[in-house]
């Protein structure tokens, strides 16, 4: 009697998942395999993730997972590899930018079209970095000679040659233009983080953790650097990738300023070097609203997960790890 109820929920909730999973063979072949080890990697899925992931998500995982390996020995395995690759990942957690031009001064996000303040940031930045979970703390600083080539004062420097159509308009901070010489598009920037200055310098109240490491970026007078591993140019990298790749670093958390621009840069980079890629959205903030749900998207295209101050505390600990970084791992397992 027991059996039979227990095989007539078990049908009637694979009958549910399979029209709500639209993908009626799919989920035949995973069930071609035995029902046990489809359920317990599912199992082994919601461990990692923990409970506010969508069923159905996992369950995709589930279905993709068991085309490959149809034997249970073969599923369980999987799981091991899936278990013992999280257990063991490397985490570093970037801090962009979080510099005092970009929060109080000549560049202050507070004034941007979107309002945040970078100081509201600061508590949640400060429970990141005080956990000490992340294996690799690294600050990013925007670190640039005082005649950048990003700086709206200097647009007009003899070293530097505006496109026509802008040599004859009259510009202003913010503007997008276009130098003829060197050939790149730039926006125009009040001049902001001069190497040594008070505005390049982290804001006081953001925790210093011991043993950090510091990336510079944006040194070279003719190129501007949103992301922290590579010019805007992508022709000469920092050493961040580097330093990620000699530690050992898989994944990268990042959060600071500015959510959408130099954040966003870095944290695209990331994922396109391979890193399974967060971003802590409350320990972050941007400029433009329209610029921070584009962001947004990119982020989602890139499979990079956005976190909470509290997940992604999570993850450091390796408590609960993103789904995106789980469906990363099970597209690798499954191509090699
Ligand atoms: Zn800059």
């Amino acid at each position: 009697m027991a059996m039979l109820s227990s095989s007539f929920y078990k049908k009637k909730k694979l009958n549910s998942a399979l029209s709500a999973l639209n993908g009626f063979k799919e989920f035949s072949v995973a069930l071609g395999m035995g029902a046990e080890g489809a359920e317990q990697l599912a199992k082994e899925i919601r461990g990692l993730v923990g409970p506010s992931v969508d069923d159905l998500r996992i369950r995709r995982l589930v279905v993709r997972a068991t085309q490959i390996h149809d034997s249970l020995e073969s599923i369980q395995r999987f799981r091991g590899e899936l278990r013992a690759f999280f257990s063991q990942l490397k985490i570093a957690l970037v801090v962009v930018d979080f510099q005092n031009d970009f929060v109080s001064g000549s560049l202050s996000i507070k004034n941007g079209p979107a309002g945040e303040d970078p100081r509201d940031a600061i508590p949640a930045l400060n429970d990141l970095l005080r956990e000490g979970a992340a294996d690799i703390v690294v600050y990013t600083l925007d670190w640039h000679p005082a005649n950048h080539i990003s700086f709206y004062e200097h647009c007009r420097n003899g070293d530097r040659r505006l496109s026509e159509e802008d040599k004859s308009r009259k510009l202003k901070p913010f503007d997008a233009v276009r130098f003829a010489d060197p050939g790149c598009a730039q926006v125009l920037y009040p001049t902001h983080c001069v190497q040594g200055s008070w505005g390049a310098n982290l804001d006081p109240l953001v925790h210093i953790v011991k043993d950090a490491h510091f990336i510079r970026k944006g040194q070279k007078v003719h190129v501007d650097s949103y992301s922290a591993f590579q010019d805007n140019e992508r022709e000469q990298k920092t050493s961040l990738e580097n330093l990620l790749r000699e530690k050992g670093v898989d994944a990268v958390i990042g959060c600071g300023l500015a959510y959408d621009i130099c954040v966003a840069a870095t944290l695209k980079d990331s994922a396109d070097l391979g890193f399974f890629t967060s971003v802590v959205a409350d320990a972050s903030k941007g400029l433009d609203n329209d610029r921070i749900s584009e962001t947004n998207n990119e982020f989602k295209e890139k499979k990079i997960a956005v976190l909470s101050t509290g997940e992604a505390i999570s993850a450091l600990r390796k408590d609960i790890m993103p789904i995106e970084w789980i469906e990363k791992r099970v597209t690798e397992l499954l191509q090699d």
